[in-house]
């Protein structure tokens, strides 16, 4: 499927298009897609008034373009919570449906969907979502392979990638778990856990992509 209008807005946003000029090539990375394609539709999004952009530079978001990439996150991860909540979706299908749902949402079912869920603050995977006027707590977070070995920590969030959801679910990695690095192979190798009291193995490039709680240093980790 090709990305549309509304997944580059989202793409710039979590990028950090709100402070910052994000490049084309990043862009183009996040979607998967040729820099060719993603210069044309920056241009389109410019003109209708969407981004600022600035050639060889990049693009952020305007005032318009950030109210409707808050939209989207937002019912992406209320849809998110819903899935999983009472039909019973696993990590992976979760985000995936989302994926087509939040480009059909109307507002009045947003709304409703926040009330009916009690106005939940995290997405399934550990994201924040953002409340109607778009704030959001920041948590500082680190990746697990960051933290020291033998020392304890809570399991925050994970980057929201299919094969990488089905593999950590499988595993047995949850999101408010308590977890500490047994050990860590060398050269990268895999990491052998302690998670809620089970004994489990995850590879290095899994723990990269798992964000545990950080009290010392403030590192944001706004991606999805
Ligand atoms: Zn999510």
């Amino acid at each position: 499927m090709t990305p549309n209008k509304e997944d580059y807005l989202k793409t710039i946003y979590k990028l950090g298009g709100l402070e910052k000029l994000v490049s084309n090539k990043q862009i183009a990375e996040a979607l998967q897609i040729s820099p060719a394609s993603v210069t044309e539709m920056l241009g389109k999004l410019k003109r209708e008034g969407l981004i600022r952009y600035e050639p060889y530079k990049g693009s952020s978001l305007t005032e318009e373009g950030m109210h409707s990439a808050i939209s989207l996150v937002r019912v992406h991860r209320l849809w998110e919570v819903f899935l999983m909540r009472h039909l019973g979706y696993s990590w992976s299908e979760a985000h995936e449906d989302a994926e087509l749902l939040e480009h059909i949402t109307p507002q009045r079912l947003t709304n409703r969907l926040d009330q009916f869920l009690n106005h939940p603050a995290y997405c399934p995977h550990g994201s924040s979502i953002p409340n109607p006027d778009g704030q959001i707590d920041l948590i500082p977070m680190q990746p697990l392979s960051h933290l020291a070995i033998g020392v304890s920590s809570h399991i925050r969030k994970v980057t929201e990638e299919k094969t990488l959801l089905d593999y950590l679910q499988e595993k047995g990695i949850v999101i408010g778990g308590t977890v500490r690095i047994i050990e860590a192979a060398a050269y990268e190798g895999p990491l052998t856990l302690d998670m809620n009291g089970e004994r489990i193995q995850i590879s290095y490039k899994a723990a990269c992509q798992i964000y545990v709680e950080d009290t010392k240093e403030l590192k944001y980790q706004l991606n999805c």
